[in-house]
């Protein structure tokens, strides 16, 4: 199993749910089976309390889970049926560690955030990652996880610490970080500074990005993918321009000209998986 998780920096709202959809579609088309988890670090146990005013609707899974919207674009983008554990919130995962020291599951020991919640959080997403859910019935190849809210955040702490641990429990070749950033233009110069703290931040929890993904009101200039790459210390073929367009519809054609399978391929050795006959 390859995971992709989708993370994002500077401003909250930035396009993860649109670039991890669209990821996940592109992997599809090399014959992949994807599924897909979201993770929002919110108590709330799910989304069907929550005020549309503050939230959106929240989206009804066939399951009946109320979950967040991003997971209704992950079945219209991949064509799959998720269930109401393909969303983590903070608010579940905590009553299933609380459920388990009440059983006294965890035989007298103190029950901690580390490592007790982050092995719950990396426990959770492995299970899930295995559900089938397309109509094959088969286990999926890859797993793209969006991570709600901002690096950095208190909320999302437990999440990128079980994340940070988790590269390590799957192994480097099975596990990829997208970062989504903000490139904002000021006075008609496309500015960095904000991506370069964004990414100090990430790597400063331990989290390294493989392709940093830059929401931009406009296309990228060539300078300012080279300026990302060599202040955030990645190749400029990781660098992914995410201009605004008319339709999010057009997001995985933007990915596909740059080229993000082929980067992907070849980092998760996705040609190593027993792939369906159209990447043969
Ligand atoms: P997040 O998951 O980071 O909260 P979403 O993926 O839900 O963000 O996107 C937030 C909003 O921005 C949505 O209304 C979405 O349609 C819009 N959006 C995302 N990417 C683009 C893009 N490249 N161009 C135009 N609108 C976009």
């Amino acid at each position: 199993m390859k995971y992709v998780v989708v993370s994002g920096g500077v401003i909250s709202g930035i396009g993860k749910g649109v670039l991890a959809s669209s990821t996940g579609l592109l992997l599809k088309t090399l014959g992949l089976r994807v599924t897909s988890i979201k993770i929002d670090p919110y108590m709330n146990i799910d989304a069907g309390t929550m005020s549309p005013l503050e939230h959106g609707e929240c989206f009804v899974l066939n399951d009946g889970g109320e979950v967040d919207l991003d997971l209704g674009n992950y079945e219209r983008y991949l064509n799959i049926t998720l269930t109401r554990d393909h969303n983590i919130t903070t608010g579940k995962v905590y009553s299933k560690v609380i459920e388990k020291e009440r059983n006294g599951d965890y035989l007298g020991k103190t029950v901690q955030v580390v490592p007790h919640l982050t092995n719950a959080i990396q426990d959770w997403i492995e299970r899930v990652a295995r559900i089938p859910v397309d109509k094959s019935g088969q286990q999926p190849d890859v797993c793209i996880i969006e991570l709600g809210g901002t690096v950095g955040d208190i909320e999302s702490a437990p999440f990128v610490e079980a994340l940070r641990q988790f590269q390590f429990r799957v192994g480097r070749d099975n596990f990829a970080l997208i970062h989504v950033s903000l490139v904002p233009v000021i006075h008609g110069e496309q500015k960095t500074k904000p991506t370069q703290a964004a990414i100090k931040d990430l790597r400063s929890l331990g989290l390294t990005p493989d392709m940093i993904a830059c929401r931009c009101s406009s296309t990228l200039d060539t300078a300012t993918v080279e300026k990302i790459a060599m202040f955030c210390h990645v190749g400029p073929e990781q660098v992914l321009a995410v201009h605004d367009v008319n339709s999010t519809y057009h997001v995985p054609l933007l990915l596909r000209e740059q080229k993000q399978m082929d980067f992907l391929t070849d980092r998760l050795k996705l040609k190593s998986l027993n792939l369906s006959s159209e990447m043969k």
